[in-house]
């Protein structure tokens, strides 16, 4: 189901709606009923997005992983 979180431009509200069709223009505010709210980036994809990942033990320091005499 599309849950998307919301928040409120007027109050500063952040609630969570259910988003049909990607038809977020009707959603409103929860507690002023404001119709002046953005979309929040959801907590999970910005943890994907920011995770990094680090490879280890191919590599030596001197080169790009695995590639010269020293890591043989
Ligand atoms: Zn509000």
């Amino acid at each position: 189901m599309p849950i998307f979180e919301f928040q409120c431009e007027e109050c500063g509200e952040v609630f969570e709606e259910l988003v049909l069709g990607n038809k977020i223009d009707g959603v409103k505010c929860k507690k002023c009923k404001g119709s002046k709210v953005h979309k929040l980036i959801s907590q999970v994809a910005f943890k994907a997005g920011g995770k990094f990942v680090s490879s280890s033990g191919s590599s030596c320091g001197s080169c790009s992983g695995g590639t010269c005499s020293s890591c043989k």
